[in-house]
């Protein structure tokens, strides 16, 4: 054991191994399950005073906790907002078919009712249309293609597809259709994806039932995330600047709702004997015939007539605990609370495992104890409709955090299952094995550590998904998001409450417990460890693999008519992997040294051990072309991450190299893999430096 300067305001030493079981031991499952029952009591979507209200009570609990700057920070960005008799789905013609859809989810709590937000999509586009109803099934591009090969019309119609499948992200469903023809969409719960074909639905089982909707953004967060009328700048109270609504990238052009199972069938069983039968993969868990409809199917007509709030005010609320070394460099743990209506799941395990961290971490503190570096808390607004809340942040202090952000953990929907994943970048990894030895998997009788061992997990990348975004992709500031994953639940619905989560999704809050201690003892290592536990050797490693996906990629794009030269980018991989073995090895020559004396650091070691970790945690902004940014899409700046362009969830390695190969641009493509290389190659030399 080292100890390293004079540690917490009573110069008491802490013990790093008393502190981690100090707060391992500390972490308490009825805590998380209070702070999950109060989150869910009422829905509280973004901007509203639900939200606002449920802030406010998160503000409560850091100043509680005693964290510092405790603040809420404001921004005006645009939202919309569904009215009570604003949307209709109804086939209107032939009149012997007429009929119009419930669209409403039933109450999900009925004694007394609990007002329940109406069913929407999120930024999705003001429209009155109608148009002969076309059944597409996932909405990809490969659908809707599909379909025209077969002579199907699209033009003027609305288009009906099905959530997740091959096309997992609702908004570029709709853009496919946009694209097609198609004048509206509609997007519905198929029971083969999420409901009663999977098992048992809720309030008997964990799945969505009949009547449940699945409600969700439409914004095209792979191509501009955050406010979408303010695209690489802070949407900050008072700015005057603003993008025009009318071509921003961000929005679709044609109006969507979301339909649940029981709605649908009726527009399924309408489009019986137009278009084609379909087989297998075009067939849905609906006890039906699935046809396609054509040109000739009964005519929809879907409605989607909206507030829209041009500069609708959302607050962060921020906190933090001061580091005592480097008190400008912060470790950032942020989750969002707005949610689509109760967010027991979404977000709401995550918000109960960070307050529970806030709680333990305030405890910590009132004992005297500070960490080397900052420990920064974020409570953020409006993920659901853009992640908004963390990017306006991210854009209102940019230098900052690429000069001063360590690290950013990142948690969502924190536990619905037992399957542990951690998605990020990939220089977390060491430090992440050695947390997982500490905590055991309440599912099985073994450490966390065994099970990604067994099951061969390595970290995912990071696509759309949540408020990391801004942090990795823009900033540069190393980014992990960490959760309990399961199968389907009633995502985005009202059913998505507490009597859920207690009932199926984490009985016990094990799970809960187990993901707030892997957190927690993240943010001790990478807050509190003399030296930055991050590294690059196996950030080289992973690296080396994206080139070789990206060769794959090249070879089923290129259909032997196009290639790329991919040498730039392994040398610059190489070149990594040995920068980064040199790099590291200073950090035992520092060891062996200050243990040989005792544990004692001498000034000129302690200074050049502040260097070290200061490049270290640079190295990920050094990847951000920051002048530059992907082609199209400039908001994304870093060389190896961003979300796919065409499934946003997913990641894209070496984006601005796929984007232009998805373009057909193979000059662009290679032009991309040197400045990529180039990049890579002068941040090893900054690393050494
Ligand atoms: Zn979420």
């Amino acid at each position: 054991m080292f100890s390293v300067g004079q540690r917490g305001s009573s110069n008491e030493l802490f013990d790093p191994e008393q502190v981690r079981n100090f707060v391992q031991n500390r972490i308490n499952t009825s805590y998380i399950r209070d702070n999950t029952d109060y989150l869910t009591r009422f829905d509280h979507v973004a901007g509203t005073e639900g939200n606002l209200f449920l802030g406010k009570w998160v503000e409560g609990i850091f100043r509680g906790a005693g964290l510092e700057n405790v603040d809420m920070e404001q921004f005006d960005v645009y939202l919309n907002y569904p009215k009570k008799n604003g949307r209709r789905v109804a086939i209107v013609e032939p009149l012997e078919h007429a009929w119009e859809a419930l669209l409403e989810e039933d109450y999900a709590y009925k004694v007394p009712p609990r007002e329940q937000p109406f069913v929407f999509h999120g930024l999705s586009k003001t429209g009155n249309v109608s148009g002969p109803l076309i059944y597409v099934n996932y909405g990809s591009r490969k659908d809707f293609q599909d379909l025209a090969d077969k002579g199907v019309n699209m033009t003027g119609s609305v288009a009906l597809v099905r959530y997740y499948g091959t096309q997992t992200e609702p908004a570029l469903k709709v853009k496919a259709a946009e694209l097609a023809g198609a004048v509206g969409c509609i997007i519905y719960s198929d029971p083969a994806e999420d409901g009663v074909r999977q098992g048992k639905v809720y309030p008997n089982g964990r799945f969505m039932p009949g009547d449940g909707v699945q409600r969700g953004t439409v914004a095209l967060t792979s191509w501009v995330a955050g406010d979408v009328l303010s695209s690489g700048f802070p949407s900050l109270p008072g700015e005057s600047k603003r993008d025009p609504k009318e071509g921003t990238l961000g929005l679709v052009q044609i109006p969507s709702i979301p339909l649940a199972a029981r709605d649908a069938q009726k527009l399924l069983e309408a489009l019986k004997g137009h278009g084609y039968k379909l087989h297998k993969d075009w067939v849905g868990g609906l006890d039906l015939e699935y046809w396609s409809g054509d040109q000739f199917s009964p005519v929809v007509h879907l409605m989607n007539d909206q507030d829209e709030e041009e500069r609708q005010p959302i607050y962060n609320v921020l906190g933090k605990i001061t580091g005592i070394e480097q008190s400008e460099k912060s470790v950032i743990v942020g989750n969002h609370r707005d949610a689509w209506c109760f967010g027991a799941a979404d977000p709401g395990s995550g918000t109960a495992i960070m307050l529970e961290i806030v709680r333990v971490f305030g405890a910590l503190k009132s004992r005297g104890w500070r960490p080397l570096r900052t420990i920064e808390f974020a409570s953020w607004d409006a993920e659901e409709y853009n992640l908004i809340g963390s990017t306006e942040h991210v854009e209102a202090r940019i230098d900052d955090l690429r000069r001063d952000g360590f690290a950013y953990l990142n948690v969502d929907v924190g536990a619905v299952g037992d399957d542990f994943q951690a998605a990020g970048c990939p220089s977390f990894e060491p430090v992440l094995v050695k947390v997982l030895g500490r905590v055991g998997d309440p599912a099985r009788n073994k450490t966390l550590y065994s099970v990604w061992k067994e099951t061969n997990n390595r970290i995912r990348g990071l696509g759309a998904g949540s408020d990391y975004v801004a942090f990795q992709d823009m900033a540069g500031t190393s980014s992990l998001d960490l959760s309990f994953n399961g199968p389907a639940y009633p995502y985005h619905s009202c059913y998505d409450n507490f009597e859920w989560m207690t009932n199926f999704g984490d009985p016990g809050f094990q799970h809960h417990k187990a993901l707030t201690e892997v957190l927690a003892l993240l943010i001790l290592e990478l807050a509190d460890s003399p030296i930055l536990p991050l590294n690059n050797e196996i950030y080289a490693t992973y690296i080396r693999g994206y080139v070789e996906e990206l060769d794959h990629y090249v070879r089923a794009k290129g259909k032997e008519k196009h290639t790329l030269d991919l040498k730039p980018l392994q040398n610059a991989a190489n070149v990594l992997h040995q920068a980064a073995n040199q790099f590291h090895g200073w950090e035992k020559a520092w060891r062996e040294v200050v243990i040989g004396q005792g544990g004692f650091e001498s000034n000129a070691m302690a200074i050049k051990r502040i260097s070290h970790n200061t490049r270290l945690a640079d190295f990920d902004t050094e990847l951000l072309d920051i002048d530059g940014g992907l082609p199209d899409r400039e908001q994304y700046k870093h060389i190896l991450f961003a979300p796919a362009l065409w499934s946003g969830y997913d990641e894209a390695t070496f984006p601005g190299v796929r984007d232009a190969i998805d373009d057909g641009k193979w000059e662009l493509a290679q032009q991309q893999v040197q400045k990529a290389a180039d990049i890579l190659t002068s941040a090893c030399k900054k690393l050494l430096h």
